[in-house]
């Protein structure tokens, strides 16, 4: 697998910035602005069970990419009840299996950035079969630069996730 960045060389590294330090609150945190998934401000759900709530993306490029979100306000894995901790891996292997199922997938991958939103939320992304380019990290910056599709085309493809559940 070769990663190519999606951009023409040569690139010019950069330096790092100042720290900035203490770091500015995250949406759900104490002083900082609200918890977007508990005020009810994200996608409507596509599939949901008693812990865990899918949901599609607004504004992407990939069709097939959802993010799995708790239902209880909480932000990373060690901060998950245990029981929480180890379902986790039980609905995650049903994510990815749903959206190898919508079929031209090669990999799912998935990320915790854990830099937005303290709700814990890990997003899936499907790499494109074939497109090896978009191999490991770099998928994300290729879903960031190709062009998006519609929020509509988004949503139906996590419903198919969410049938295949
Ligand atoms: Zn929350």
């Amino acid at each position: 697998m070769t990663m190519t960045l999606p951009y023409q060389e040569p690139l010019v590294v950069r330096e790092p910035g100042e720290r900035v330090i203490p770091e500015p609150p995250r949406r759900g945190e104490p002083g900082g602005p609200p918890c977007g998934i508990c005020g009810g401000m994200a996608t409507d759900a596509v599939w949901s069970d008693e812990n865990w709530t899918l949901h599609p993306p607004v504004n992407g490029s990939l069709p097939g990419v959802v993010w799995l979100a708790s239902r209880v306000h909480a932000d990373s894995f060690s901060d998950l009840p245990e029981e929480l901790q180890a379902d986790f891996g039980v609905v995650a292997a049903r994510v990815e299996r749903a959206i190898l199922s919508l079929g031209g997938v090669a990999r799912v991958h998935l990320y915790r950035w854990g830099d937005g939103g303290a709700h814990f939320h890990v997003w899936f992304l499907p790499r494109p079969l074939g497109m090896v380019e978009a191999s490991g990290m770099m998928l994300p910056l290729w879903e960031d630069v190709l062009p998006n599709v519609s929020d509509d085309e988004l949503a139906e493809a996590a419903r198919r996730v969410a049938s295949a559940m």
